[in-house]
């Protein structure tokens, strides 16, 4: 009995094993056609801010990027990529583009819109890089955290002119990609565009309760000059 009780756990964990080595090598596989997409859709990239601008970042190690798979902060919120900043020995507050690997594998994200979301991530660092925003603005998270009426309206704020740099660049190429944020302002103007990703806003947990700081961001954007 004792005998075959161990035998069959030698086999149930021979089978572990292999599964869970089948699944390393396929998460490498993953990961590595995530990286040669990637690579891909940069070089290729109409702006030579993320063609060169980008590379030149990564090349000098000041931006790191991060291709992320299976359960992460980034599939947790939908999110195709996001940029925070992190203390590195040596560098002090850099930049982390994390990239989700789901994202870039999927076939029916276009390269259009994959690019449009590199420029798009792009706009944050350069804000930051250029200093019109703190790096601060940019620390991780934590998926719950409170966050101050004063870090809602930089980050909606900031949303808001990255969302528009990126249609406005989809809009100048003659873009059409599949997003409803993009149809909103390409049919109807940024006040549209706006007004839509507030309403969704709202409804997010990171901004529970900053109903009033999200309408006053922007009521702000749509009266100012693009
Ligand atoms: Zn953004």
């Amino acid at each position: 009995m004792i005998i075959r009780t161990t035998a069959a756990c030698a086999v149930l964990a021979a089978i572990a094993i292999s599964a869970s080595f089948a699944q390393a090598q396929s998460a490498d596989a993953r990961r590595r056609a995530a990286v040669r997409k990637f690579t891909d859709l940069v070089s290729r990239h109409p702006m030579a801010d993320v063609s060169q601008g980008m590379v030149a970042m990564t090349v000098r190690d000041h931006l790191v990027l991060d291709f992320v798979d299976g359960d992460n902060r980034l599939a947790r919120m939908n999110q195709a990529a996001a940029v925070g900043y992190f203390d590195r020995p040596g560098c002090g507050l850099c930049p982390v583009l994390s990239i989700s690997v789901p994202y870039l594998l999927d076939r029916r994200a276009g390269d259009d819109a994959i690019m449009l979301v590199l420029w798009h991530e792009y706009q944050h660092i350069v804000a930051i890089e250029e200093g019109r925003r703190p790096p601060t603005l940019h620390m991780p998270l934590r998926i719950g955290e409170p966050v101050s009426a004063a870090l809602v309206e930089l980050l909606v704020e900031e949303e808001l002119q990255v969302y528009e740099a990126e249609y406005r660049l989809a809009a100048f190429l003659g873009w059409q990609p599949n997003d409803a944020y993009f149809h909103a302002y390409h049919d109807h103007g940024r006040a549209a565009m706006a007004c839509m990703l507030i309403e969704e806003y709202v409804t997010l947990p990171l901004y529970k309760g900053h109903d009033a700081t999200l309408a006053k961001v922007v009521e702000r954007f749509v009266n100012e000059e693009p």
